[in-house]
């Protein structure tokens, strides 16, 4: 998944973007759910929230790295949950 940086200065442009509704206002910045975030595998070709940051707080979790097969795994997962 993606994570929000302490930089987020919470201009909520990325939460409408998350086709997965991973994104939501926390204590302090916007935080990304790593359960729903699946960096926009079975959506886009681009994580649609990177795309749109304005300050470019958006990485990828290098802690947990997940391949392309889990990523689509997550997203069929969640689309079933639906
Ligand atoms: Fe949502 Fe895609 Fe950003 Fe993950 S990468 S938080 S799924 S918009
Ligand atoms: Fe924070 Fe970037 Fe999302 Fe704006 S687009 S709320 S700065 S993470």
């Amino acid at each position: 998944s993606l994570l929000i940086t302490d930089e987020c200065i919470n201009c909520d442009v990325c939460e409408p973007e998350c086709p997965n509704d991973a994104i939501s206002q926390g204590e302090e910045i916007y935080e990304i759910n790593p359960n729903l975030c699946t960096q926009c595998v079975g959506h886009y070709d681009e994580p649609q929230c990177q795309q749109v940051c304005p300050v470019d707080c958006i990485l990828i979790d290098e802690e947990n790295p997940e391949s392309q097969d889990e990523l689509m795994a997550k997203y069929h997962k969640i689309i079933a949950a639906k």
